[in-house]
């Protein structure tokens, strides 16, 4: 059953993570847009100690021995919340972004403890994925380039990787990790593909570029150079017995994205929700209130306007929900976290863009955040897969169609 309650449990968090978004990162948005590549380490060792005294978003305290356990509906709600305070320092949370996602796919309970309870140990760990390449975004399984070749008891990588969020923190400000997807038999295609993880201070690794980007500026975003960069065995994520063979291909970095689409949905209703009550504390300083429960015809159209808005965001929320619930649950949920990942980036878009419109020069200025929110919606429907690839897969589940049927 889905209980569309806020847990109690969650209901304390709330209270912790809002506090911060309000008086640590809304008081630093715009420094951080404009310094772009500064690293905000007041943020990240604060949210370090925050986090690991906090169960369910995988700390210390879950783990007695085991891997730590996430509860995806806390993790959501907090992202969420965290998102509104800042989307860019969000993405610099100390806390098993995109790298750890893959590690819970894809990895064994070993690999899952062995790199998973390295995030809120005794020091800030930043992790990241690396799977696109410069000639590869969408495309990116049957076209990977950068190989893997086993040599003794190490594989040796060889490519490059583009626009890595967290890339530069991963490797070079923290001791983290990245995951990198690389080609065991580039004559196999996606089914050759897998996950192999790279730790900071790895001889043959390195971050050779930072993008400057419209938005997400505080969230470093980097390009890693792998030139005969060797790493043990066992880096390698997945059970043993398929290690060497290259039938299982692509389907772990599906499970990935199935675990992360739902936190992108969660990020960017974070921002969509930032930008609509900035839009109504305005208009209540103006004495303009929206008439809620006034039949439609009677509603001016800007009153009318943000109840469109209001009904986005709560049915993108809803979706959202839906998604990490079904994780939360341990059911397959490919479909649904799809389906919340393009709401949310097309509601996150329309909201910062009407929220402009409506508050005209205001929103345009770059005295308040508005316009930054703006820059920041877009990301959403970009990275880890578009919005025209989501509606592939729901469209190809949905009809019963295959990538080749449908593509
Ligand atoms: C700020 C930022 C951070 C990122 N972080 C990461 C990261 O951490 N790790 C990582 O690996 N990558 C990351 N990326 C890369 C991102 O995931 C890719 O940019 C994205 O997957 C799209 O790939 P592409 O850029 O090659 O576009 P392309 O695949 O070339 O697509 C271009 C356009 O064509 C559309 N298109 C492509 N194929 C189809 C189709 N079959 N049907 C309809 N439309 C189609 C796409 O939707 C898109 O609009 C990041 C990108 C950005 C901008």
């Amino acid at each position: 059953m889905i209980n569309f309650e806020t847990p109690n449990s969650i209901k304390d968090m709330v209270t912790m993570v809002q506090s911060v978004a309000e008086n640590m990162m809304r008081p630093v948005s715009r420094y951080y847009d404009d310094q772009e590549h500064e690293v905000p380490w007041d943020y990240i060792n604060f949210m370090h100690n925050a986090l690991k005294q906090m169960e369910g978003v995988g700390g210390p305290n879950d783990s007695s021995g085991e891997a730590p356990k996430i509860q995806y509906q806390r993790l959501a709600v907090m992202i969420e919340i965290l998102s509104w305070g800042d989307t860019g320092l969000y993405l610099s949370t100390p806390v098993g972004l995109l790298g750890a996602a893959a590690v819970r796919a894809t990895g064994t309970d070993e690999q899952k403890k062995r790199f998973l309870s390295r995030i809120l140990a005794d020091k800030p760990v930043i992790d990241a994925m690396a799977m696109t390449e410069a000639h590869a975004g969408s495309e990116m399984p049957a076209q990977t380039r950068t190989t893997a070749v086993l040599d003794g008891d190490e594989w040796v990588l060889n490519g490059e990787k583009i626009f890595v969020t967290g890339g530069h923190k991963a490797l070079v400000d923290t001791d983290g990790f990245v995951v990198v997807w690389a080609t065991i038999d580039p004559s196999a295609g996606r089914a050759g593909v897998r996950p192999f993880v790279v730790e900071a201070g790895t001889p043959g690794c390195k971050v050779t570029k930072l993008e400057k980007k419209l938005g997400i500026r505080a969230s470093d975003t980097a390009s890693i150079v792998f030139q005969d960069c060797r790493i043990p065995f066992d880096n390698i994520l997945g059970n043993p017995e398929i290690k060497q063979k290259t039938t299982k291909g692509f389907k772990g970095a599906m499970a990935t994205f199935d675990a992360s689409r739902p936190f992108v949905a969660a990020s960017a209703l974070g921002i969509a929700r930032a930008a609509l009550e900035f839009l109504k504390d305005k208009l209540a300083e103006e004495n303009i209130e929206i008439r809620y429960g006034l039949s439609r015809a009677l509603l001016t159209n800007m009153e009318s306007e943000i109840i469109d808005m209001e009904v986005m965001l709560r049915s993108a929320w809803l979706l959202t929900l839906k998604s990490v619930w079904m994780m939360d649950e341990g059911i397959a949920n490919t479909t649904e976290a799809s389906m919340a990942k393009i709401r949310a980036g097309d509601v996150v878009v329309k909201i910062t863009q009407k929220t402009l419109e409506l508050l005209g020069p205001l929103g345009y200025s770059k005295e308040h955040l508005p316009e930054k929110w703006f820059r920041d919606a877009k990301i959403n429907d970009l990275y880890e897969g578009t919005g025209q690839i989501n509606r592939l897969i729901v469209a190809r589940r949905i009809l019963g169609y295959s990538r080749h049927e449908l593509s």
